[in-house]
């Protein structure tokens, strides 16, 4: 199906990017994270789709800070999120959140091409975005995307180089996932606890090396943009919980400009993948 939006094609059924061992296989074994509501959110669940079992012991709050103006991603989760944990030692793959909540979540990957736009149109919609960043371009450039993280997202491990880490020994790919992290904090003087494997590509080992970094959930996605297009993994449209890759490339704010259409259609909001996905308490 091709549609016409705002001069920009959107292609609902491409195959391009297509990630090898991600996101689908792990939609089909939920474990449920039943969400406690806090004293002012209005009764809903948020749940996790994870690919372990889900410990159900610890419940975060979170609470909208007491600003003048609530911006749209603030009003959610509209119910407490609890954290996912590492089961057996391995952290959950996750594509995709369950919530009742009208919410999306924007990942963007890499960091080669920063164009100046795009910070720009983030801080105008009010967009917050969660970051997986190499470190040669975090370090060649940081102010450009601490001008990102100040909407809310953070910088996260997406290796140190860029390798395709499926089947290989856990020492390396502890290498290369626990080194991203490293460089993230020491380039932007914190670091998410969430990682992506570059290709979307992963193992079992990844997802054990991955716990072994202090890292909560391998996070992967159901929906890729690259040329102004969307591909939805399973068909569109967009619903809510999905969580969306982009690249920074030259393409990237023209699937900016889609995404925002797209998600104004569905009457999505773009909210904060760190608030569903909180961090295990200490
Ligand atoms: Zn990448």
């Amino acid at each position: 199906m091709l549609l016409a939006l705002g001069g920009i094609t959107l292609s609902a059924n491409g195959c391009a990017n297509a990630a090898p061992g991600s996101a689908e296989a792990t939609t089909g074994v939920p474990s449920i994270a039943r969400a406690t509501p806090t004293t002012t959110a209005p009764r809903t669940t948020a749940t996790t789709t994870t690919t372990t079992t889900t410990s159900t012991t610890t419940t975060t709050t979170t609470t909208v800070p007491a600003t003048t103006t609530t911006l749209a991603w603030q009003q959610f989760p509209k119910a407490a999120v609890q954290p996912v944990f590492a089961a057996h030692g391995s952290a959950p793959v996750i594509s995709h959140i369950n919530t009742t909540d009208p919410v999306l979540f924007l990942t963007i990957d890499d960091g080669i091409v920063r164009d100046p736009r795009v910070p720009a149109f983030l801080a105008e919609h009010h967009i917050p975005a969660t970051l997986f960043i190499v470190p040669g371009a975090a370090h060649q450039d940081p102010g450009y995307f601490e001008q990102i993280l100040a909407l809310g997202g953070s910088a996260n491990s997406h290796t140190r180089h860029h390798p395709d880490l499926k089947g290989k020994g856990v020492d390396e790919q502890k290498g290369e996932i626990c080194g991203g992290a490293a460089a993230m904090q020491a380039t932007f003087g914190s670091a998410g606890h969430l990682f992506r494997p570059p290709y979307g590509s992963w193992d079992g080992t990844t997802m054990r090396a991955a716990a072994q970094c202090g890292m909560t959930a391998v996070v992967v996605w159901r929906a890729s943009m690259w040329d102004g297009h969307i591909d939805i993994q399973g068909g569109g449209p967009l619903r809510a919980g999905d969580i969306v890759i982009a690249h920074f490339r030259h393409d990237l704010y023209d699937n900016l400009v889609l995404l925002v259409a797209l998600a104004q259609e569905q009457g999505l909001t773009l909210a904060r993948l760190e608030d569903y996905l909180p961090a295990a308490p200490g």
